[in-house]
């Protein structure tokens, strides 16, 4: 279950219910580099931060086997300059909500939005990128427009801001939803022409798009659904992990880490 990826260890526990209930909770990335026995880890605590499965570039599993990407590399940095220890859990986007929710995870990050109803529920750390949505199609195919999308099936990835978009616009452009846990599987039903399209956020499918998944951008949503990612704890839960996440932030921000990290996955 355990494996090492990249330099840091962590644990993947997508899909074992014996790991949702905490059976399985093994392993430990530390924050502080392996760090054992340091200041850092005096507090005791290892934070279980949830994550998304196929996110890129904020969390994918690269060609290495490694699992990489900007949310991975901002929470180890920051953790390593706040001195707090976690295991990051890559269980999908509407599994890592649901493990905050049922106390398996004290903390999401997953390219995750600040909305005004999840703030009802959550606390939400600074926000740390910008991010809106967007609909896109096979590159070159028929579909080449949201009005397009009439009478067709789009894919959407279940809980995200992205579905909320399509589900306010499915009856203006007449198109019914089919819904996927991961972003790669509602990609793949585009690719193969069982869903006409599919609502993703900007950042990630234009990220895709420059890694060749085949796909083109037909429409975009910049107003209403855009909404800056964040990490995010149970309301009322954990206040000092998001305080330590904001500093982190900071420094990270002040030090040049923070944009050393974005350019590392994306171009300026
Ligand atoms: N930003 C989107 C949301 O929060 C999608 C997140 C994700 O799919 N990991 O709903």
């Amino acid at each position: 279950m355990s494996n090492t990826v990249s330099r840091r260890q962590f644990v993947t526990l997508a899909g074992s219910a014996a790991s949702l209930l905490g059976l399985g909770l093994v392993g430990c990335n530390s924050g502080s580099n392996d760090a054992a026995g340091s200041d850092a880890s005096d507090s005791g605590k290892t934070y279980v931060v949830a994550t998304d499965t196929t996110f890129a570039p904020f969390e994918f599993t690269n060609d290495q086997n490694e699992f990489v990407g900007i949310d991975v590399d901002l929470l180890a940095a920051i953790a390593d300059d706040q001195g707090f220890s976690y295991e990051l859990n890559s269980l999908g986007f509407d599994a890592a909500v649901a493990a905050l929710e049922s106390n398996q995870a004290d903390a999401v990050i997953a390219g995750m939005s600040i909305t005004p109803e999840r703030e009802e529920k959550y606390d939400f750390s600074d926000p740390y990128y910008e991010s809106y949505v967007c609909a896109a199609a096979k590159d070159g195919g028929d579909v080449t427009s949201m009005e397009d999308l009439s009478g067709k099936t789009v894919a959407c990835k279940t809980g995200t801001q992205s579905a909320s978009w399509a589900e306010a616009v499915k009856d203006e452009y007449g198109f019914t939803i089919t819904y996927f846990d991961t972003s790669d599987m509602m990609y793949q039903d585009v690719q193969t022409g069982n869903s006409a399209a599919c609502f993703e956020d900007y950042p990630v499918m234009a990220y895709g798009i420059t890694q060749g998944n085949g796909l083109t951008i037909i429409g975009t949503e910049e107003e209403e659904f855009a909404t800056p990612y964040a990490f995010a704890v149970m309301k009322g839960k954990n206040p000092e992990l998001i305080e330590m996440f904001n500093t982190g932030l900071a420094n990270l921000k002040d030090s040049g880490t923070y944009d050393e990290i974005i350019a590392t996955y994306l171009e300026a």
